[in-house]
């Protein structure tokens, strides 16, 4: 945080963009704060700090104290010479919408701009049934009727953030392969945005729940961390250096994909080895339906029943059952710990609605992990879970629209490189 506003640049307008992002970032994260204590967290001058702030507030998304909480100030300046005013975010300055999209139901809610949800609204469908453009009908009618439930209209919705699990090219708004679309390559975001006139952005809907994880979350005080998904697939966010990694082509932490073994069972992307083949809700249906009756988990319904039925039957004491979660932790575990051997992150969040087996496959998952890490690590990564519901995974998905609003002034300056400094 400290390395950007100390960063030595020749451009005023990328200097102050930069430094508006990080006041605005301090407040969000501090608030009620004063001026100082901005200052002391982003070592900004305090002129600077000031004329940042008085451009906030003119833009109304910041709000000076009510006069009972200028009394409030706890920082390192507090109780010396005149009250110092407290400041704000203004919440309501904003509005946007976060969705994710599953196999089994579309999750759709409003928040302002602290992320804090207004209206959520939860639609079962079978998204990988019906065409993209029929999703994108859904999405419309559903958008509509919560904006409007939540007492807003949609001009002032500041845009769409859609969380969908597979292959996505951010930068292009493109899905390569979902198991929603298969390999369709709709223009999804476009297709959406285009309907309602709202700007519309789409991301792995992992990323999303890592974006969450630094907004609010268990990644708050950490620049390296990794989030590990598992339900109906297995997904991986990276945060490193303070940014959530994408890779060169918009598809990097594609962790339910990485091999371990040069065979193993076979993929639902059509590979074999894949850790998603051993660990997912799918890979466990699979093996239990060699144990015990299960009806046919072809459906996303019947499937999201399924697994939830195989982890009650197993943690009742169904030791065969038990030994599939045992197994799909271990192979989490594994390749945990290869990742952790290469990037050395500070932290591993796992969450999903796989993380409802508990210690069944969590406790595999930390010893395997552990006994392959390199010896230098071994006891230093944290393993945290966070039992996260489709709640929070919307909930990122409006936060990658309000990051982009933070940032905003930050992206504005965008002109060729050779002008910068000139
Ligand atoms: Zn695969």
């Amino acid at each position: 945080m400290d390395k950007s506003a100390t960063m030595q640049t020749a451009d005023p307008e990328l200097m102050r963009a930069i430094n508006r992002f990080h006041v605005l970032d301090t407040l969000r994260r501090f608030e009620p704060i004063s001026r100082v204590e901005i200052g002391a967290r982003t070592r900004l001058a305090r002129a600077t700090v000031s004329a940042i702030v008085s451009d906030l507030i003119a833009e109304g998304l910041v709000r000076e104290g009510l006069a009972d909480e200028v009394a409030e100030g706890t920082g390192p300046a507090a109780g010396r010479g005149r009250p110092r005013i407290m400041l704000r975010m203004n919440p309501q300055a904003a509005h946007v919408v976060g969705i994710k999209l599953s196999l089994h139901q579309i999750a759709i809610l409003v928040t302002n701009l602290k992320a804090e949800v207004l209206l959520s609204l939860v639609l079962p469908v079978r998204t990988e049934r019906i065409a993209p453009e029929v999703i994108a009908d859904l999405l419309e009618d559903g958008v509509r009727n919560s904006v409007a439930k939540a007492g807003l209209r949609l001009g002032d919705i500041l845009g769409i953030g859609i969380g969908v699990p597979g292959f996505i090219d951010h930068g292009a708004g493109v899905v390569t392969w979902s198991p929603i679309f298969g390999r369709a390559m709709p223009a999804f975001a476009r297709m959406v945005g285009d309907r309602l006139g709202v700007p519309t952005i789409m991301e792995n809907d992992v990323n999303l729940v890592t974006l969450a994880e630094r907004w609010f979350g268990q990644g708050q005080d950490i620049d390296d961390f990794m989030v590990v998904t598992v339900e109906h697939g297995v997904g991986m966010g990276l945060f490193l250096n303070g940014e959530l990694y994408r890779g060169h082509h918009g598809l990097g932490a594609e962790f339910g994909h990485v091999k371990l073994g040069l065979d193993g069972p076979r993929c639902r992307c059509g590979q074999t080895g894949c850790i998603e083949a051993h660990a997912a809700d799918y890979a466990i249906l699979r093996e239990a339906a060699r144990i015990i009756e299960l009806p046919d988990v072809t459906d996303a319904f019947a499937a999201h029943q399924a697994i939830a039925e195989v982890t009650r039957l197993a943690l009742e004491g169904d030791e065969r059952l038990a030994a599939l979660f045992t197994r799909a932790g271990a192979a989490l575990g594994l390749g945990i710990a290869n990742l952790c051997n290469v990037l050395n992150p500070a932290r591993v969040i796992v969450s999903g609605a796989g993380t409802r087996a508990g210690s069944l496959l969590l406790d595999p998952l930390r010893a395997t992990m552990e006994t392959n890490l390199i010896s230098a690590l071994q006891g230093r990564i944290d393993v945290l879970v966070e039992p996260w519901g489709d709640d929070v995974w919307a909930r990122g998905a409006a936060s990658l629209v309000l990051e982009g609003i933070y940032r905003a002034p930050w992206s504005r300056v965008d002109r060729p490189k050779a002008l910068i400094g000139a």
